[in-house]
Formats: structure tokens, sequence, C-alpha cells
């Protein structure tokens, strides 16, 4: 029989698996057009400046080429910018970190190459000083397939599961693409409040709710995405306590981990972790390279329980196998160069974490400086990527006047003066977890944010878009700017 070989259409939706045809992409996707629009200045993505990545350029030797290749790095840095890496040396056959193509392009433990393996572990070690002895490393290519692993290894579809109530939709999505039924945990200035998270479980009603308790709570300890919240320790412990009483895991998703202010300076040590102050092993960590070298680079790692981290790393095998062995030769040479802890921890974090925060100090003062202090409530700085700015719906000229306009439609509103002056941020409605909390309409007016990501603009785009958010919002308040 012969084939028609013109065009037929097809219809993929039968092909299609309930996994992909539920898929949800991100929110924050949706500010895409925004940011394409000519003049735009954005503060709407939370991703890192090329300047900040630690490589200046890369040389491939290959053979049978007539030379070997190199591949330029962020251009406009001047010399002076570079960091204060030591000299090429070939690594002895006992150094500890020794990045060799030979082992790295290999297929490899799934674990992780044994020598970053090795770093990782001291390095945990040294940062969080995990109180039980089971504990064990996984690599993963970043935070997000970390988090991913844990979620399968964890839920099964309609599981529910606790999130922070403005959460990163980088996981909401996911979550929901596994059926995942997600319910977000009251913010206040300290973080996740327990005392809220509590009355959640203590009133959990399995048949109003259609299933058990939450087995685990995901939460971003440090600068958050999107709340800019550092918990401090104290909180955490009260948080630790609920977990227990209800026996649920934490996942801590920290990828903002060392870009955090540290209150007596550089020198003195990180706020502890969840990881530091487990005794049971219900915490399961999630770091990565992404924010500290670079996000292209998909590397990171998973510290928990072993029981439960073979049980993720199970999940990965039949995904990635494991981060590429290009990026693990590449990020241990740099760890290597910096000669080690000391280096990564002395030279580079100060160095790095310190241009977040003159970032964040000067957002400030250019909202201080240009955006009418009626229209705005700013957060005390964190560090990071973000800063989560309270939109004072309740003098908004709309809310006064009409007892009956919604804050979110204001919102909106606000949110569409600001792209009018072309000045792009993230609204809170895309970080908003599933809630059973009822606020009135006074309570709901006091939590409108906006999430100002000051990573990416140069200096002067950045007082411009500050100038421009103080001129939408002083029209749409009705105030003097
Ligand atoms: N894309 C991906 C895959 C990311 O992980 C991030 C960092 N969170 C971003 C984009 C930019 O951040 P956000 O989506 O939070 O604006
Ligand atoms: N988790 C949070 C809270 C984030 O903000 C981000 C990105 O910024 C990620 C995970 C993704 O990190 P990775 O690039 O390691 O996948």
């Amino acid at each position: 029989p012969s084939i028609d070989l013109k065009p037929a259409p097809i219809d993929f939706s039968k092909y299609l698996s309930k996994e992909s045809t539920g898929r949800k992409r991100s929110q924050l996707k949706e500010l895409r057009p925004y940011f394409e629009i000519p003049g735009m200045i954005s503060f709407g993505v939370g991703i890192p400046h090329p300047s900040t990545w630690p490589v200046n350029g890369m040389t491939l030797s290959i053979p049978f080429a007539e030379k070997s290749v190199f591949i330029p790095g962020y251009g406009s840095r001047s010399t002076s910018d570079m960091l204060p890496v030591e000299p090429f040396s070939e690594p002895l056959k006992d150094e500890p970190l020794r990045p060799d193509l030979s082992s790295e392009l290999q297929y490899s433990a799934t674990y992780g190459t044994p020598h970053l393996l090795s770093w990782i572990k001291e390095h945990v070690q040294r940062i969080h000083s995990p109180q039980y002895d089971e504990w064990v490393n996984l690599c993963t290519a970043g935070n997000t397939d970390g988090v991913d692993g844990i979620m399968r290894a964890v839920f099964d579809r309609g599981d529910y599961m606790l999130v922070e109530e403005f959460a990163y939709p980088g996981l909401l999505s996911p979550a929901a693409t596994l059926g995942i039924r997600t319910l977000g945990v009251p913010l206040d200035a300290e973080g996740v409040n327990p005392v809220a998270m509590d009355e959640i479980l203590s009133n959990w009603n399995e048949e109003e709710r259609g299933g058990p308790r939450p087995k685990m709570i995901v939460i971003v300890p440090t600068c958050s995405n999107p709340a800019g919240v550092t918990i401090p320790a104290h909180r955490k412990r009260e948080i630790y306590a609920v977990c227990r009483k209800w026996d649920l895991l934490i996942c801590e998703d920290d990828p903002y981990c060392f870009l955090q202010i540290r209150p007596n300076g550089a020198d003195s040590p990180i706020v502890p972790s969840f990881l530091s102050l487990d005794t049971d092993g219900r915490v399961v960590r999630v770091d990565s390279f992404s924010k500290i070298v670079a996000p292209g680079s998909r590397l990171g790692f998973i510290t928990g329980h072993k029981e439960l981290v073979e049980k993720i790393m199970n999940t990965r095998e039949s995904a990635t196998q494991c981060p590429s062995g290009f990026s693990i030769a590449a990020i241990s040479a740099i760890l290597r160069a910096w000669g080690s802890h000391e280096g990564f921890e002395k030279k580079y974090i100060p160095y790095i974490s310190d241009i977040y925060a003159k970032r964040c100090l000067s957002m400030i003062d250019l909202l201080n400086k240009y955006v009418p202090s009626s229209t705005i409530e700013i957060p005390a700085p964190a560090g990071g990527m973000f800063l989560w700015v309270r939109l004072k719906i309740e003098s908004h000229p709309s809310f006064v006047n009409s007892s009956t306009s919604d804050p979110e439609t204001i919102s909106k509103e606000v949110f569409a003066s600001m792209i009018e002056e072309k000045v792009l941020m993230a609204p809170s409605e895309f970080f908003k977890a599933p809630s059973l909390a009822k606020w009135t309409r006074e309570e709901e007016a006091k939590r409108i944010y906006v999430r100002i990501s000051f990573s990416l603009p140069p200096p002067e785009e950045m007082e411009e878009g500050a100038k421009r958010m103080g001129k939408a919002l002083a029209k749409q308040w009705g105030v003097e700017q």
C-alpha cells in the first residue's frame, strides 16, 4: 500500500501523559512579555549578574584541532575586578580536591564523584556540624533537581505538603504537577509563623481536608524567595519543635545561604541552619552552586539521613544519573583554585556576599529617596537578591473610597501603572500558595507586596527604575512625589 506523505495534523493530546497534560509553568514566566518591551527596567527576575560568575574564560584542549579553544567569560570585567585566583598548578596525586577528566567524564557513582563528595562532606561538617551520624550527601543538578527528587521520594498524589504562605513558584508548579496539595503557612517578619503552623496541624480534620496531615514543610530559610527573609535561629528552633510535635520532615531549600548579610560582618558565622539544629534526621537540606558560582553550572548537593537520601538517589539515577562531569570538574577546579575551604569561606564568600549586600542597601536607599513613604513599607536588609516591599493598599484611594474594591484588583492596577512607566517587578499574587487562612478585606490589604529583584540591573538602571516606581505609585495613590 502506498503511503500518503502529505503532512497530516496530529492530535498530540491523546499521546500525552497525565503528568505532561497537567504540568503548570511557573507564574513568573508571565513576566517575560513585559521584560521584552523596549526600555523596560526589570526588577522582575531573580537571576545573578554575569559579572559575579567567578570564571573569566575556559580553555579546552582538543586533539586533532590546530589550536585549543578559548571560551570567553563575561566580557567587560576589568582586570582589577578579577578574583585573586591562584596561578595554575597541576594537582598532586594525593590532593583531596583533584579534578580529573578521566574520571569526571566517566559514568560515576550516583552519589557523586568521590573527591567532590569529600569536599562537600567536609564543607557540611564545617558549616553545619550535623548532630547525628547517619547523614550523607548526594550531588544534584541544582536545587530544582534536588527538590524534585525529594518530592518524588516522599509524596504520593493527593498528599499534603506545607510551604510558606508566599512560596517560590518553581516549587509550587512542580508540586502541583506531581499531584501534591500545597498549603501555605502564614509568615511574619521572622518567616514561617510556628504558632500558625501548629494551629493548622492541631486543627487538621482528615475528612474535611480529604487526606492525612502534611508530611513535610519546604522552607527557604535564608534571604527567601520571594519574601527576602532570613529566619533567625530562635525561630528555627520553634519551627523545628512544631515539626517534631507533628512528625514532619523539613526540606531546607537554601540557595541564598551565603548571600546573607551577617549581623557582625563577613567574619561572623552564618545564622545556624535547620540542618545544624536537627537531632532526628528529619531535615533534608538542599544546597546549590547556582548563586555562588553560576546558575548554568547545574550543580548542587543534598544533605540528609542516609535512608531518605538513598531513596532520593534512586529517583535521580533514573533521570539525570548524576550532574554533568564537565560541571563537576570545573567547580572542583574553582574550589581548589580558591584554596579549598579556607579560601571559599574567607576569601570568596565575603566577596560575593558583599556584592549582594551593597546592591540590597543601595536599592533601599533609592526606594527611600524616590518612592513616597505613604505608598510602601520597606523591609530591613537581609542580602540575597530580593526586597519584599509592601504596598500600602489600605491607603490607596480605590480601597479607601470604595468598600467593595478588592485588594488584589487594586494591586493589578498598580502593576499596570508601573508597566506604563516601564518598570517591572513581580506581584505577590504570583507567589501565593493555597491557604486555609481567612483574612478580612482590611487584613488582605496589608498582605500585598511586590518582589524587587536587585541582582541584575546596572546602578544607573536601579536609580531610574526606583524613580519610575515612585512616579507610578505617586500617581496611583494621588500623593506628591
Ligand atoms: N529560572 C530558573 C530556572 C530559576 O531557578 C530562577 C531562580 N530562582 C530564575 C529563573 C529566576 O528567578 P525567579 O524565577 O525567582 O524570578
Ligand atoms: N529554590 C529557590 C528558593 C530558588 O530561589 C531557586 C532559584 O533561584 C532555586 C531553588 C533554583 O535553584 P537551582 O538553580 O539550584 O535549581
